[in-house]
């Protein structure tokens, strides 16, 4: 893929950007927006998007993508809502390809109460940090660039993404990527997750999750004593496998976050399963932690079919994967993360790189270069029933977004 940002050496610094009466007229129109903005985010918070069910929040954004006049305006098969803002290339010679994303989803299920309550500058609601304050970014870009007149020499895609969070596993930005739109690539890709200025994530956090299910024939604990457990053929794996030392540096953790199983305290269960979520910078300590844990799991299951062989019976079982997000680093020296760096010291941000699991995991790991931004404002309590944000230092982050996608997407005037 072709770098064609150009942050220091080459082009316009960030500095002299930042003196164009283009960008200074963004800049204004960004000020002078702000009390609209608020009620922008009220709107789009109070129109549910529990997971796997975006639709509604994803209409709105559609039409609120061409009511500000972006270009070519369509959803695909996934729920992805994309959207352009051309440059000047042509196909002779095509400019830079910058994607700028948001999650649509939030954590919280059908019929939970999303309507927003205020309190002085705070909002109160389930997902209004996570993620309604960046998709009121995203619109709010393609916005300022049009009120300061800026053109671009490439093309800006304007996308809010489905399936971001938990069980969503990064359906929407991995059909992106895999199979839909940006097959072939992009230049660069910039997530917008949440509040905050500081933090540029630029190292994708993986993960796997894994449902172990262990099964038996079942029966009368006085009864039928010496058949198979499964119960207890899970507790021998979750005691081996909680032994395991993950290393702190690559950084790796795992838990055992859900058991289930059995019926009474009297009866031996015909069935107990586990959830498992494994975490790790490094793919390769997640490929050994998946290793680790199928061997206990047969171990486990072995030694309760021998202990128990009398019986004539044995346990069956069943692993399967429930999620996969890869991990991965886009370089501290590369064009993107120096030019979001760049952009924020000009800006009086000092940036704080990040590791985590977001939207951009998934370009991270096919090598594109891309990163996630806070969108601004202040929050607490995300993925809690008591969330809330505070729009304080918002200009900022929409600042500093418009100009590190101008930066990338090279200025023209
Ligand atoms: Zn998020």
């Amino acid at each position: 893929m072709q770098n064609y940002a150009t942050v220091t050496d080459e082009g316009p610094s960030i500095a002299s950007l930042l003196k164009s009466s283009h960008i200074r007229r963004a800049y204004h129109f960004i000020d002078e927006l702000q009390t609209e903005l608020d009620d922008e985010l009220v709107r789009i918070c109070e129109i549910p998007a529990p997971p796997f069910k975006e639709e509604a929040r994803a209409r709105f954004v559609s039409q609120r993508f061409q009511d500000i006049g972006l270009s070519r305006v369509r959803s695909d098969e996934k729920g992805n809502v994309i959207a352009e803002r051309p440059g000047l290339s042509s196909k002779l010679s095509p400019g830079p390809r910058i994607v700028v994303s948001a999650h649509l989803d939030t954590v919280f299920p059908e019929r939970t109460d999303v309507r927003v309550r205020r309190d002085g500058a705070r909002f109160h609601a389930p997902g209004i940090s996570d993620n309604v304050c960046g998709i009121v970014s995203l619109i709010t870009l393609a916005r300022a660039l049009d009120a300061g007149g800026i053109v671009t020499e490439g093309t800006i895609y304007f996308v809010a993404t489905v399936g971001e969070e938990g069980e969503g596993n990064l359906r929407g930005v991995r059909h992106l990527f895999n199979a839909g739109e940006f097959k072939r690539g992009v230049d660069a890709f910039i997530s917008l997750d949440g509040p905050g200025l500081e933090r540029i994530t630029h190292r994708a956090l993986g993960s796997r999750r894994y449902r172990v299910t262990v099964g038996g024939p079942g029966g009368h604990s006085w009864g039928d004593f010496g058949i198979v457990n499964p119960v207890h053929a899970l507790g021998r794996a979750i005691a081996r496998f909680s032994a395991y030392p993950a290393p702190l540096a690559p950084r790796t953790s795992y838990n055992v976050g859900v058991i289930e199983g059995g019926s009474s305290v009297n009866a031996i269960p015909a069935s107990a399963s586990m959830v498992v979520d494994i975490r790790s910078v490094s793919s390769n300590e997640i490929e050994k932690l998946e290793a680790h844990l199928r061997r206990v799991v047969e171990i486990a299951v072995r030694e309760e079919n021998s202990q128990r062989a009398m019986s004539g019976t044995s346990l069956t079982c069943e692993f399967e994967q429930a999620g996969d997000r890869p991990s991965g680093e886009t370089p501290i020296d590369s064009t993107i993360v120096r030019a979001a760096i760049e952009c924020s010291r000009a800006l009086g941000i000092e940036p704080r790189l990040d590791c985590s699991s977001t939207d951009s995991n998934i370009p991270i790991s096919l090598g594109i270069p891309a990163i996630t931004l806070g969108a601004g404002g202040v929050s607490g309590n995300c993925h809690s029933l008591t969330e809330w944000y505070e729009p304080t230092g918002r200009e900022l982050g929409m600042k500093r977004l418009l100009l590190l996608t101008v930066s990338l997407g090279g200025f023209a005037c």
